[in-house]
């Protein structure tokens, strides 16, 4: 079955934010209390109750004021940090390619919330077990609320309207994003750019950018975290094999989370 991707061209986005309110929507997912901090961009961060947040950034380009519009929720990596690191198969690629989520499977380790390149995952401990739980966007593939399965497109998707957002199969997207930046290139942007079309083997959201991914605070090689390599690789099998170096392994990988995530910057993306 070929890959699903979704297409984000910010040369096209209004910034009218209706994909992140059909994103809540559509996951049930909460809204929260938001302060005016002088700009449209609400709330601040992704959470657990956001998914999805439409990202806005001003700055001067050719001596021109400029207004870039960014999507930011889960990337859907082929190399998924998050996939490599659960545990439990919480985590998982869906038969279309993209990353998708068993909330029931997740046991709260939070493995997936410092190894993400991209920082998406982020969990809530929950009041009543304790257990902080991670949430993200799935696709709309959440069992029970599964849009893709009925035929559908994903809910921001649907919602979108100038089509700065496309579902498709993953290779004919590629296909047009590279029409897209071919023509963005000939109008003048020699920094023009397909995003996601290779990095981490490539993601199940691209984008078409008119600049180099820096300027919209995108990382612009990121990597699976090698400590997370480490972690499938030698920490767990060890532990499993030796049973009592169990907790010291995950006493490491804590360690070892906590400097990728100390050590992980996203350009362009400022502490609140
Ligand atoms: Fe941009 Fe479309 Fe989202 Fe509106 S719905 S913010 S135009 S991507």
């Amino acid at each position: 079955m070929a890959d699903k991707a979704i297409l984000y061209d910010p040369t096209r986005c209004t910034a009218c934010r209706g994909c992140q309110a059909a994103c809540k929507q559509w996951n049930e997912r909460e809204g929260e209390e938001t302060v005016n901090r002088g700009s449209y961009e609400n709330p601040p961060d992704l959470s657990p109750q956001t998914w999805l947040k439409v990202e806005f950034k001003e700055l001067e380009r050719g001596g021109k004021l400029s207004w870039l519009f960014n999507r930011r929720a889960c990337m859907h990596c082929t190399d998924a940090a998050c996939v490599i690191v659960c545990p439990t198969g919480a985590l998982y690629h869906h038969e279309l390619g993209f990353v998708t989520y068993d909330k029931d499977l997740c046991s709260g380790c939070g493995y997936c919330v410092d190894f993400c390149p991209f920082s998406v995952p982020r969990s809530e401990r929950n009041r009543l077990t304790g257990v902080a739980k991670a949430d993200k966007c799935t696709l709309c593939t959440t069992p029970g609320l599964d849009r893709i399965a009925g035929g559908w497109e994903p809910a921001c998707v649907k919602t979108c309207p100038p089509d700065a957002l496309i579902y498709d199969d993953r290779d004919k997207l590629v296909t047009e994003g590279k029409r897209r930046v071919a023509a963005l290139k000939t109008n003048g942007y020699s920094n023009a750019h397909l995003y996601g079309e290779k990095e981490l083997g490539g993601l199940h959201v691209m984008y078409v950018l008119d600049d180099s991914p820096e300027v919209y605070g995108l990382l612009t090689d990121p990597q699976v975290p090698v400590a997370a390599i480490a972690w499938k690789d030698i920490i767990q099998p060890l532990g499993l094999a030796l049973g009592g170096l169990t907790i010291l392994g995950l006493g490491l990988n804590f360690l070892i989370a906590r400097q990728a995530k100390l050590s992980r910057e996203l350009p362009g993306k400022k502490e609140e």
